[in-house]
């Protein structure tokens, strides 16, 4: 294979898939995060296309809390039409100032772990507390797998029918930054129509994880007891990126089991670098079946808000985030206009070729490729 390693996904081979991201029609099409058939009797005839809103109507509905506006906006967010862009971008701008009063707290582990049943008993827990909660899903390969939230519909079915949650599967497959940008401009969309907890799962697919961490304040990793962490797919990076570790599935037989699993990670943390300045991340057991633990995690993530708010860690990470947000964009920017690059394209086999068969140092190719792409290359 003369596949560069770190080709990024959306090289030119399949760099239209980024554009064949489908635009979900109107809020009919679940945006509210209510399962169709709840909502739509198979007889009725198709809704007529909803009319575009004015920016106006976008900002004024988001801040009154109109939730049919909430689901066109972040359809106009997720919107990978040229025409969308401009007008999404404005509407953001205009939401600005009302984005950030919510705790972000991000939710991985391998698929089976218990990551839906826990959103859905935390966030059942959360809207009896009287908190407004939106679930968002990041999931670069959700067309792919279906594996994200609401693919299956029975997935969080108590709380996708309360009116105090809202739950948006995971914009439709594209490259990871790709789905990242929508999902954070969702969350802040979200924010701005008064959502205090936003919940953002995560499937464990490598770098998911990584990127989930940089927009939220509070990282959780479910885990399981009893299977080995190279079959959890728990890497030791993974569990530094981690607030809190939460074993789930801690009812029945598997009790006892979890609990130790606690003190035994209690004391692998130990030797960790801490996620977050100033923080002890622990370990804790939950059952997102019984419920047991829900509202013991719910704490210690008030715990992390009141102490880290306190020492100033939370908004010098939240600002850190928002930068590091705009130098991921520069990057992919950058990174495909490079890829797509008529003249690069034309060289990128022969170059690469010549570097695998050794006739080609690759210091040289990339000078090669680079001065291709900024138009300085002799070949
Ligand atoms: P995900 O793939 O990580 O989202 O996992 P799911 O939430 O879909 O859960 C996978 C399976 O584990 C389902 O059959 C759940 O019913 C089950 N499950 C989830 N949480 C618990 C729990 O706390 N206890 C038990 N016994 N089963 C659970």
């Amino acid at each position: 294979m003369t596949e560069i390693k770190h080709k990024p996904d959306w090289a030119p081979e399949n760099a239209g898939a980024e554009f064949t991201t489908r635009i979900m029609a109107g809020v009919e099409g679940g945006h509210d995060g209510l399962p169709r058939e709840t909502r739509l009797s198979t007889s009725r005839p198709a809704a007529p296309r909803r009319r575009r809103l004015s920016m106006d109507e976008y900002v004024q509905g988001v801040l009154a809390g109109d939730r049919n506006v909430l689901a066109q906006t972040i359809t106009l967010v997720e919107s990978n039409a040229p025409a969308h862009g401009a007008m999404a971008q404005e509407v953001l701008r205009q939401l600005l100032p009302h984005t950030g009063n919510s705790i972000r707290v991000g939710i991985t582990g391998v698929p089976g772990v218990g990551k839906s049943t826990t959103i859905e008993a935390l966030g059942m827990y959360l809207c009896e507390q009287g908190h407004q909660v939106a679930v968002l899903a990041v999931d670069p390969s959700s067309t792919v797998t279906r594996g994200s939230i609401l693919g299956d519909k029975t997935r969080m079915e108590q709380l996708s029918r309360d009116p105090r949650a809202f739950i948006r599967p995971s914009p439709s497959s594209g490259t990871l930054g790709g789905v990242t940008r929508k999902s954070r401009e969702t969350m802040l969309v979200c924010e701005a129509f008064g959502f205090d907890v936003i919940l953002v799962e995560t499937v464990g697919v490598g770098q998911s994880e990584t990127t989930v961490r940089s927009m939220v304040d509070f990282f959780l990793l479910l885990m399981l007891a009893g299977a080995g962490d190279e079959l959890q797919g728990i890497k030791k990076g993974i569990m530094e990126l981690a607030d809190a570790l939460l074993i789930n599935k801690a009812d029945g037989d598997n009790k006892l089991r979890a609990r130790a699993a606690k003190a035994e990670y209690n004391r692998a943390i130990h030797y960790l670098a801490p996620a977050t300045e100033g923080w002890q991340t622990r370990a804790f057991t939950c059952s997102a079946l019984t419920n047991e633990g829900i509202d013991e995690i719910w704490r210690v993530i008030e715990d992390f808000r009141q102490k880290t708010q306190a020492s100033g860690v939370f908004d010098k990470r939240r600002r850190k985030q928002t930068l590091d947000w705009v130098y991921a964009m520069v990057e992919e920017h950058l990174l495909r206009s490079f890829f797509e690059h008529a003249g690069v394209k034309h060289i990128r086999a022969d170059v690469e070729k010549a570097v695998i068969e050794g006739h080609m140092p690759p210091t040289v190719a990339a000078q090669e490729l680079i001065g291709k792409y900024e138009g300085s290359s002799t070949r």
